[in-house]
């Protein structure tokens, strides 16, 4: 994925800002907001058409300033016969910076309560989907922070409404091309309809081969005209391969379900459920939320990054970003979470970490998500005196899983179970397995190829020098800063194990990895006060396991050719176990991945907008181990 240039926006005589690169305005030298209702909500016969439905997905080309965006969400809000939940995707190759937003949306007083709450969850500026969940979950705005053609090839969405914003088709003819349009038609239903401010004829015709029924209407103040249009027939084609083909939604409506596993990952479905209306029954064999692996005092909730971008990282980092503005908008909501914002250091502990530094270095991303410091500068940051560079991630910190887990069920519509270990699956309804190391024991989720990890942390008193540790702090391991008077480091790593043991042995191995990486902050620390050891399931390519799970049989018969190369034949879509599906697999990276992937399932359950990438689903997708083995034969 590439990474990102920001706009550079500069005003024309009228004020009105003003795109260099393209020779263009954002929007109307007159009125962009009544430009804005004419042209987008009023071609889209909106808010008309999401009235009486429970969700209504509009997408745009351009997000710009936001102010489609804004003035959409200020009718819906104002619309006492609005859907449910409203889904917006907007799509933008050179975002604007955070600061350059605020000041021009500051000249839309009318917009204020929206544009606030938009400035405070806006992203850093990096490549890739970010999901944004507005007016307590009711709007979502997913921003696709990547070149038209490229995001909605990644987009799994059926729109009911687009809107066309690119600058002027003659200054940006990218924005316009047929397969963007083509694009645009996949994505799209019988009932979809599309506006553009554009009248031009090259716009239209290309819209026509691209199969729209075009027309031409009464333009925004002195234009003449613009153009809306409508798709005939629905399209059937589908964005994934057809072993990955999208579950049929469980419930187009809320409905109950059941989770199995209080850790972070059950309380993450539970709550991404209930924040759309459904009645959850979170099931614990424990007496208490979060014991086993989401058991520890307190982790580390960072991003990963690979030298050059991958997927892995891409998902990762908006992995990071949407579990950072999660607990935002709890606390937000006056739910009390233990955790601190406090930065993270990643040490350039050996040869090939610093290599990876310098690669990111070079990659230039934004300071407000990624620093690479030499020694004297991560010394600074970090309080105390540390051997080597580092990168680091101010927005980074430290949680307590067991905080964030009673923030979550802390939910009208969770019931919290504890003390109630299921043994088979219910024989209807809607069944999440969450569960950590007994994810595999029912015959559904079985043939998962899970791998369990046992992993010990420890726990130390801290010392006056060791409380100047200002961040945690990555190396093999991890390290916090003091929290009530201890540090909480580690984590062991040892294979195949399912049954946790605590040893003194683990405790040893932890606090030489210390001395070894961290020798002076080592001889400052005190003694070893406790430890907790818990098994982390974790997959062989690492991402967790999303999704519905496969029909065994059905994919074993119908994808059998897939050995012999045939990749290109017409394959059956994939057919699911009814009922029942899975979020597990987290490792120890559950804090930072588990939000966003139960918002995955949440989205597939309700036949929502994806929150990631097409390629992401495929790589979460609970079926790819399967479809590994059979094309392997
Ligand atoms: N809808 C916006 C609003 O409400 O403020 C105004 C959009 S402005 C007219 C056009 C936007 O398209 C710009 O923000 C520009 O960066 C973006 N853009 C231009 N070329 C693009 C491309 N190839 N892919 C994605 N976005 C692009």
């Amino acid at each position: 994925m590439q990474e990102l240039t920001p706009a550079h926006i500069e005003r024309d005589p009228t004020g009105t800002p003003y795109a260099p690169a393209f020779a263009d305005c954002y929007c109307s030298q007159q009125d962009a907001l009544a430009e804005t209702r004419h042209v987008f909500l009023q071609g889209n016969q909106l808010p008309q058409r999401w009235q009486g439905w429970h969700q209504f997905t509009i997408a745009e080309t351009g997000f710009g300033t936001g102010l489609n965006f804004l003035a959409t969400w200020q009718a819906w809000q104002a619309d006492s016969l609005r859907c449910e939940r409203l889904h917006f995707i907007s799509i933008e190759k050179h975002p604007i910076r955070l600061d350059t937003l605020r000041e021009l949306l500051a000249n839309q007083p009318e917009l204020q309560p929206f544009s606030t709450e938009l400035l405070a969850n806006y992203p850093p500026l990096l490549a890739g989907f970010h999901r944004l969940n507005l007016a307590n979950g009711r709007v979502t705005l997913t921003l696709c922070f990547m070149d038209v053609q490229a995001a909605l090839a990644e987009l799994v969405a059926r729109v009911d409404a687009w809107y066309l914003d690119g600058f002027a088709p003659a200054r940006n003819p990218a924005m316009w091309s047929l397969p963007v349009m083509q694009g645009i038609a996949q994505l799209s239903h019988v009932n979809t309809t599309l506006a553009t401010f554009s009248a031009a004829s090259e716009v239209r015709r290309t819209l026509q081969v691209a199969g729209f029924h075009v027309a031409k209407c009464k333009g925004f103040g002195k234009k003449r005209e613009m153009l809306t249009a409508t798709l005939p027939e629905s399209c059937v084609c589908q964005r994934v391969e057809p072993w990955f083909a999208l579950p049929a939604p469980a419930q187009p409506q809320p409905a109950h379900a059941t989770v199995i596993g209080g850790g972070i990952a059950g309380c993450q479905m539970a709550y991404a459920l209930a924040q759309r209306g459904w009645q959850v029954t979170l099931w614990e064999r424990h007496a208490r939320l979060a014991t086993e692996a989401s058991g520890n005092r307190a982790g580390v909730l960072t991003p990963k990054m690979t030298a050059e971008a991958s997927w892995g990282e891409t998902f990762y980092r908006q992995a990071f970003l949407s579990a950072i503005r999660q607990i935002r908008q709890l606390e937000a909501m006056g739910q009390y979470i233990d955790w601190a914002q406090c930065g993270a250091l990643q040490l350039a502990h050996e040869p090939r970490e610093a290599a990876r530094q310098q690669a990111l270095l070079a990659r230039e991303l934004p300071v407000d998500f990624i620093q690479i410091l030499n020694q004297a500068a991560a010394s600074a940051v970090a309080g105390i005196a540390l051997p080597t560079g580092a990168s680091y991630f101010p927005q980074a910190g430290w949680l307590n899983p067991a905080s964030l887990c009673a923030a979550l069920v802390a939910h009208e519509r969770i019931e919290v179970r504890t003390l109630s270990a299921m043994q088979a699956l219910p024989a209807n309804g809607v069944t999440i397995i969450a569960g950590g190391r007994e994810v595999d024991q029912f015959a559904a989720s079985a043939g998962l190829p899970f791998m369990p990890v046992m992993g010990q942390t420890s726990v130390a008193a801290a010392t006056p020098d060791s409380s100047r540790l200002k961040t945690t702090l990555g190396h093999e391991g991890y390290l916090t800063p003091a929290l009530m008077g201890k540090h909480i480091f580690g984590a062991t790593f040892v294979r195949n194990v399912r049954e946790p043991v605590l040893t003194v042995a683990a405790n040893a191995v932890n606090t030489q990895q210390l001395a070894d990486y961290l020798p002076d902050f080592a001889a400052s620390l005190g003694t070893v006060t406790a430890s907790h050891a818990a098994i982390r399931m974790t997959t062989p390519d690492r991402y967790p396991v999303v999704g519905a799970l496969p029909d065994r049989e059905f994919f074993q018969r119908a994808y059998a050719d897939l050995r012999h190369g045939r990749v290109n034949q017409a394959f059956p879509p994939a057919r699911y176990q009814p009922g029942v599906w899975v979020l597990a697999g987290f490792g120890s990276r559950g804090l930072t991945t588990s939000g966003l992937g139960a918002e995955l399932l949440a989205a597939l359950l309700m036949g929502e907008p994806l929150p990631l990438q097409a390629t992401l689903y495929g790589n979460l997708h609970p079926a790819r181990f399967l479809i590994r083995q059979l094309k392997r034969g």
